[in-house]
């Protein structure tokens, strides 16, 4: 039961766990309920029992943001190491540096190209009849050309999304560079790094308030919101209505586990970006804490697969019927009245951590200001329009 007046929190992922804290640190009592049996939601971290390597359970995490306020409320409920995202890539059978830089270019036409030259070589390569791209397949053609969209793009992106590049909005793309130098760091971001002992430890920490009562294991149900003073629901919006509309699309991820004596790959995420390798990338896990030492190892291979009622969402899909879809659930919540939706499910967005924690502190922050008008909290802090 959740104690009458107490604010009901759906989700112990990192939004609900960010907003738990900031209501309890003023006052609030909260409940947090998740039906997995752990914390972080799809961030999670364990130690594997036989290797004693940290595994992230869900895929690779890497923490990056720009944001100070963020990085300073991560570094508060845990110590954070250096760590930067340098990912290669297998196209054929050959190893490529990614993201696209200079070396990848090098590598792949077999050319010795100084910055502006490989400029002028791939510029000659895209497609300027394509002024403003709006699919995946035309950002790809206007930016890198034909040759390294068909290595890199083209076979992954089809695995990844179980569709062709062509259907997908060039949005997916631009959240990747291309380099003109040997910068090979994924991301640019002024603060990166990984928690010490795991995304898990730290979202503990943070739900470790007395005034935050947390129950896993613990499936939602209407009686518990009927007693709540407000609900945060950051479970998946079309959830909160029973899927009585429909099912928003997502893309589902399977792992296939392995181990390994020694080093199997030498690096923390190796991509396999041909079609006809069924998976998207292997992961090994411990080289994502380069500061600890084990001699076994521990990998995933990691393949996409259609979302089916019941299997763990990961990726929105946000394919054009998915957004009429969304629109009418959208209308919906902005009817109901005493819950606020949020997160990378409650929104039905792509949502980095960073981005996650900025907009759960906002959240509860405009909760707080509401007063006692509660009623006055919108469904929504950001549209997922
Ligand atoms: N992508 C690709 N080849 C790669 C890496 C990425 O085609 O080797 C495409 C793919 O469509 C993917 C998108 O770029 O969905 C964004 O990549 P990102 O690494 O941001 O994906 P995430 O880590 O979120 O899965």
């Amino acid at each position: 039961m959740t104690a009458k007046g107490d604010i009901l929190i759906v989700g112990a992922g990192l939004s609900g766990a960010v907003v738990a804290r900031e209501l309890a640190e003023a006052g609030h009592g909260v409940r947090v309920i998740d039906q997995r049996p752990h914390v972080a939601g799809n961030c999670h971290t364990e130690r594997d029992r036989e290797t004693g390597v940290l595994v992230h359970v869900y895929g690779p995490h890497i923490f990056h943001t720009d944001h100070a306020e963020v990085w300073d409320y991560a570094n508060r409920f845990e110590r954070f190491r250096p760590f930067k995202n340098q990912v290669k890539a297998r196209v054929g059978d050959r190893i490529y540096s990614l993201p696209i830089n200079l070396l990848t270019i090098n590598q792949f036409f077999g050319k010795a190209l100084r910055p502006d030259e490989a400029r002028a070589f791939v510029e000659a390569q895209a497609d300027h009849a394509i002024i403003d791209p709006i699919t995946l397949e035309d950002q790809a053609l206007r930016f890198v050309g034909p040759a390294l969209y068909e290595a890199f793009f083209k076979g992954y992106t089809q695995k990844q999304w179980g569709c062709e590049p062509r259907d997908l909005p060039a949005s997916v793309l631009k959240r990747l560079p291309l380099r003109f130098d040997y910068n090979d760091d994924y991301y640019t971001h002024r603060f990166q790094g990984m928690p010490e002992g795991g995304y898990t430890s730290m979202v503990s920490r943070i739900l470790n308030h007395p005034g935050i009562s947390l129950s896993l294991n613990t499936a939602f149900e209407p009686a518990l919101a009927a007693n709540a003073r407000h609900v945060f629901w950051s479970g998946a919006l079309d959830g909160w209505f029973g899927h009585d509309l429909g099912h928003l699309g997502y893309r589902s991820l399977r792992f296939e586990r392995f181990t390994h004596r020694g080093d199997w790959q030498g690096c923390a995420v190796m991509n396999y970006c041909d079609a006809d390798v069924p998976y998207t990338r292997v992961t090994e896990h411990k080289h994502f804490a380069p500061w600890e030492d084990h001699s076994d190892s521990v990998l995933y291979r990691e393949y996409a697969c259609a979302h089916r009622p019941g299997d763990i969402p990961f990726y929105p899909v946000r394919q054009v019927a998915d957004k009429a879809l969304l629109a009418r659930y959208v209308d919906r919540a902005r009817n109901e009245k005493g819950v606020t939706f949020l997160g990378r499910l409650g929104t039905y967005r792509y949502l980095d951590m960073d981005v996650t924690i900025r907009e759960a502190l906002d959240t509860a922050r405009q909760y707080l200001r509401s007063g006692t008008a509660h009623a006055d909290m919108p469904a929504f802090t950001i549209s997922p329009l």
